[in-house]
């Protein structure tokens, strides 16, 4: 089993119920729907026959935040050229050319300066602002081939709506009723914007994903994180956002804290971005794909390349096998006893600190005993990705009464997920467990097996009960 799990794109390369069905196949575990292009109820179509062809996968919708976007360039590539310049003009539905760029937000030009600069998609081109007030003018100063609606990246001093914005709200109302499983939230700068967001959804049964694309979401990643249910690395932001050359550190930065925090953490954005249209991704793409499985990513992701891509299977088959050669290479025993002094501290409550104690017992048992598997039965999912954050070297299995917490653990690193009807006896669920165990070939009488569970203490679910189960 790959353990590194794979978030593909959807968009309309990929969104046949064919061509979904083999992304399936290929070995997908999150489907992503950006929220940031269609109206509502177009998305929420994609959304629902998406839900239909892929009842055991997680669905994780993407919504934008204040992200600014060009009119459209169209499906053939503009070229703009350095040093031409071109024209800023408010306007909605309308067509950008190389001399006229049409910004798709009111307010926001006569908030520009001369000397500001601007980024278009993720990064490749750049403008700076030559005149602003009547009329909005800027030169090109690196330039290139843009189509679509491209992103805006301007000045964060401009970009200080509060999240969720008008446009987020609107999209938060339509999703309160329709079955997913994570919600990723765009431009996340502190751990406000996710309580107000998880306020309006008002969900419990959906994961907060915090995408961290700013310099701001950065520097209040702990705060952030303690109130998130999942991080991603949002590295077509961030790297306009910040120096590009910081990216890789903050990449290693952001997972190193969201597993120690037992959040899965996603690596996305241009991991296969040549195979958009090649068929062999460049040799530093597949090196980028295995050192964000070394860095310990939960998962990893697929934008442009199977959302408009010329051959979205194909891209998560070579993404499949370069992730699981990657594995072979994990240094797993050194990965768990390093994070033995990161465990879940400071901020976290008493229940927190309860399971990652407990989770921290079961995986040196484990590891000492050589378990040939690790079980949490879990009602949350906390368990799980509890023990995840170690990287144990033998599978670990989650034992789950909920059909959308086994959803939601396809996001989580190595979780094979067992849903079993309710059950809060420990002595039935380690029977069950070590039943499925068997009857997957995964463990044979005399082999060891940790079994962890949990209970609800004073109304708080805690990971309390390790056990040591020699396979009868
Ligand atoms: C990113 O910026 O890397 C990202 C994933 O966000 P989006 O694709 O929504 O721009």
């Amino acid at each position: 089993m790959r353990r590194t799990r794979i978030v593909a794109t959807i968009g309309p390369a990929s969104d046949s119920d064919e061509v979904l069905l083999d992304l399936v196949k290929a070995g997908v575990d999150v489907f992503r729907l950006s929220f940031a292009h269609g109206d509502i109820p177009s998305c929420i179509d994609r959304l629902r026959r998406v839900r239909a062809l892929a009842p055991d996968l997680a669905i994780m919708v993407d919504i934008p935040g204040p992200k600014i976007r060009a009119g459209s360039f169209g499906t053939t590539p503009v070229v703009l050229g350095i040093g031409d310049d071109v024209e800023l003009i408010e306007g909605f539905g309308e067509s950008s050319t190389a001399s006229t760029i049409y910004v798709e937000r009111e307010d926001i030009l006569e908030q520009l300066k001369p000397g500001d600069r601007i980024h278009i998609g993720d990064g490749g081109v750049s403008l700076q602002v030559v005149t602003s007030g009547e009329t909005t003018t800027a030169k090109i100063t690196s330039g290139g081939a843009v189509m679509g609606k491209p992103g805006l990246s301007l000045p964060s001093s401009i970009l200080n709506d509060r999240l969720p914005t008008d446009d987020d709200r609107a999209r938060l109302e339509a999703l309160k009723s329709e079955a997913f499983e994570i919600l990723a939230v765009s431009f996340v700068r502190s751990a406000f914007d996710i309580v107000s967001v998880r306020t309006v959804l008002s969900r419990d049964d959906v994961m907060m994903m915090a995408k961290i694309e700013t310099g701001e979401g950065v520097a209040n990643l702990d705060e952030i994180i303690t109130v998130s249910d999942a991080i991603m690395v949002a590295r077509g932001d961030l790297g306009v956002r910040m120096p590009i050359e910081e990216v890789p550190h903050l990449q290693k930065l952001i997972v190193r804290h969201g597993i120690r925090y037992a959040r899965p953490v996603v690596v996305a954005t241009q991991m296969l971005e040549s195979m958009t249209h090649a068929q062999v991704p460049t040799r530093a793409e597949v090196t980028d794909v295995a050192n964000a499985v070394l860095d310990g990513a939960s998962a990893v992701m697929l934008s442009g390349e199977t959302a408009i891509g010329e051959d979205p299977v194909g891209t998560v088959i070579t993404m499949d096998r370069i992730v699981r050669r990657a594995e072979e290479s994990f240094d797993y025993a050194k990965w768990g006893s390093s994070l033995g002094i990161q465990q879940i501290v400071g901020t976290g409550t008493q229940s927190t600190r309860i399971t990652a104690a407990i989770t921290g017992a079961a995986w040196r048992a484990a590891m000492e005993e050589r378990a040939v598997a690790i079980v949490a039965c879990t009602r949350s999912g906390m368990t799980a990705r509890a023990i995840s954050r170690f990287r144990p070297p033998m599978p670990i299995i989650a034992i789950t009464p909920s059909e959308s917490t086994a959803r939601q653990l396809r996001s989580s690193w190595g979780v094979q997920e067992v849903f079993i009807s309710s059950s809060t006896d420990i002595d039935v669920l380690c029977d069950f467990a070590i039943a499925q165990l068997k009857s997957e070939g995964i463990a044979q009488p005399g082999d060891p097996v940790v079994i962890m569970a949990g209970s609800s203490s004073g109304g708080t679910a805690v990971t309390d009960t390790v056990r040591m189960v020699i396979v009868p």
